[in-house]
């Protein structure tokens, strides 16, 4: 039976992506060798990780004087190296769910976090009071476990820093109002294992601790990525998902693709009487889509389950914090698959009534 794939991550990929992926690991790039087992210092490899920044660079129209790094060690370690590497004594986070949370929890290892929230995490705060003397600004881009997402770049006199694990390259930003913009890749990109990372050169170098080599961004600038044995899989992955998005229309096309996705899914949700949105609308995520049974209809909630598993949807369970429901919906999945949740929730409604 064909699968419908709503995980949050690990997430779908782009079929070609796993082929090309399986191909290399029989036969890298025509070396008679597997990716698996051919040198990171080999002309094949190093021209693999120099394609893969300079797509992601031309991708996302990153200005000149970034850099684009790969990185191991999950979205998770940046919550540490960003402020490890850029924080002196203050800066500013936006508190708006689980992964912000923890970023937050390593700052104040560094220094002063102030916390800019919103009264829940089922919508995004409006008031930024940011002080200038900030050494930054940090926010979740797309909050993966709530689904809410600022669909927006922030213009600020202090430099911004965004973790974008869940919805990098599925809409147009504008690079040059980030210091730094990062991410684990298992969400959007490639398999997990590599942690992408776009920072402005002349941000670093301001801070007077004492950094160990892996944990120093201006290490991995200055080796071009190859300070130690990079992630070669998952780069190589993430490599060939950015080529499909190039002829998929670029990130124009994804985020047409994307809204077409959201709009199709939240339209349903708004008018089954059996189904609620938890987010405020205005907050709505375009990648993460969470929803509950309505009130007076919450023992449904597992015969749901059982009902879209059976038609072959995986991975719709919400976030063991939330409870719930969420499709995922990512760039690679078919807009089928959200057609065939909405009909399976049409089907459901009428067989309730
Ligand atoms: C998944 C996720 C993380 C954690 O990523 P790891 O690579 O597992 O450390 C961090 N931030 C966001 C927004 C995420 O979705």
């Amino acid at each position: 039976m064909k699968k419908h794939n709503f995980f949050a991550g690990p997430s779908i990929l782009p079929d070609v992506v796993i082929e090309e992926t399986i191909k290399a690991l029989q036969d890298y790039a025509g070396t008679g060798i597997s990716l698996a087992s051919i040198s990171h210092r080999s002309k094949e490899f190093d021209k693999t990780m120099l394609d893969a920044q300079n797509l992601m660079k031309e991708l996302l129209n990153v200005p000149e004087g970034y850099s684009v790094i790969f990185l191991g060690g999950g979205a998770s370690l940046q919550f540490a190296m960003v402020p490890f590497n850029l924080m002196n004594k203050k800066a500013v986070y936006a508190n708006t769910g689980t992964w912000a949370t923890a970023a937050i929890k390593e700052a104040k290892l560094f220094g002063e976090v102030v916390e800019i929230k919103a009264e829940n995490f089922n919508s995004l705060p409006t008031k930024f009071d940011i002080p200038s003397d900030a050494d930054y600004f940090h926010f979740t881009s797309n909050n993966t476990i709530y689904g809410t997402q600022f669909k927006r770049d922030f213009a600020l006199n202090i430099p911004v820093i965004a973790d974008m694990s869940s919805d990098i390259l599925s809409r147009k930003i504008d690079v040059s109002k980030y210091a730094m913009i990062y991410g684990g890749a298992q969400k959007n990109l490639a398999p997990a294992g590599v942690t992408f990372v776009i920072i402005k050169n002349d941000i670093l170098g301001k801070v007077d601790r004492k950094i160990p080599s892996m944990l120093k961004y201006q290490t991995h600038i200055d080796s071009g990525s190859m300070y130690n044995t990079p992630p070669v899989i998952p780069i190589f992955s993430a490599y060939q998902t950015m080529l499909w998005i190039k002829a998929n229309g670029g990130v124009e096309g994804m985020e047409k693709r994307a809204a077409e996705r959201a709009n199709l899914l939240y339209n349903e949700i708004d008018r089954n009487p059996l189904f609620v949105g938890t987010v405020a609308k205005e907050d709505r995520s375009f990648m993460n889509i969470c929803f509950v049974m309505a009130e007076g209809h919450k023992e449904l909630e597992e015969e749901f389950a059982s009902f879209t598993s059976k038609k072959g949807m995986v991975g719709l369970k919400g976030h063991r914090s939330v409870g719930g429901f969420r499709a995922s919906t990512y760039n690679a999945l078919p807009i089928e698959s959200v057609k065939a949740l909405v009909e399976a929730m049409q089907e459901f409604e009428k067989m309730k009534k």
